[in-house]
């Protein structure tokens, strides 16, 4: 059946009605930043003090696109007769925003908490080279990484906290009781000075009072 003259018109004047009065879906960006989700994807954050150059990220990175360099150090012995130790000293960690695909596998794998999300979002660059973020760059984005959420009031303490509170309780008794030692011992130092000073003072007493008799 041939279609009905001006038809077309008409089913497209109906959308631009319908749509007409429905709210606008369009993001005035950037002269209006836009609400963004606090765990969004936007880059990723390094927090290099916590890194150990365990390669993990690097190794994990479906577009290889983490870079990092690094050298080992030896450690003294932190007693004496104790051994060495070696440990392994970050040079280079890069991250090639280019070739990144956001799917978070390297913040997954890292077993020592050293990257994060951060939402932030407005890194684009003129020239694609300046999309690898070196490793201060890295670390400035950790001032973006929003805090993570309270825990549950409810849930069981977590062991690693549980231990390190054990350790400080234990630290804290000892100290407690050095402090205490001390100062008994203190105490102790003082009644005897004391006891000195009064038997010095009471044999001069009584010497005086041996050489008036004889006078
Ligand atoms: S988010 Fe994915 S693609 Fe991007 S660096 Fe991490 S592992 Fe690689
Ligand atoms: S997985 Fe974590 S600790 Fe290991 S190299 Fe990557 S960022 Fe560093």
């Amino acid at each position: 059946m041939p279609p009905i003259p001006g038809s077309g018109l008409a089913k497209g004047l109906a959308v631009t009605l319908r749509t007409m009065t429905k709210k606008t879906v369009t993001a005035q960006y950037p002269d209006v930043q836009p609400d963004l989700p606090p765990r969004s994807r936007g880059v990723i954050a390094l927090f290099e003090e916590n890194c150990t150059v365990c390669m993990l990220c690097a190794r994990e990175c479906p577009d290889w696109c983490i870079y990092i360099d690094s050298h080992k150090e030896t450690v003294p012995a932190a007693v004496q007769g104790g051994r060495e130790r070696s440990r392994n000293v970050l040079d280079r960690f890069a991250i090639d925003f280019s070739l990144c695909m956001y799917c978070g596998i390297c913040i997954e794998v890292c077993p020592f908490d050293a990257l994060f999300w951060s939402p932030e979002f407005e890194y684009a660059e003129t020239d694609i080279l300046e999309l690898t973020h070196e490793r201060d760059k890295l670390r400035d984005w950790m001032w973006t990484v929003p805090e993570p959420p309270a825990l549950d009031p409810a849930a069981e303490e977590p062991k690693e906290i549980a231990a390190a509170r054990k350790t400080a309780d234990k630290l804290r008794t000892q100290r407690e009781q050095e402090a205490a030692e001390r100062e008994a011992a203190a105490q102790a130092a003082d009644a005897q000075n004391a006891a000195g000073q009064n038997a010095a003072g009471q044999e001069a007493a009584d010497r005086e009072g041996t050489q008036e008799g004889q006078e």
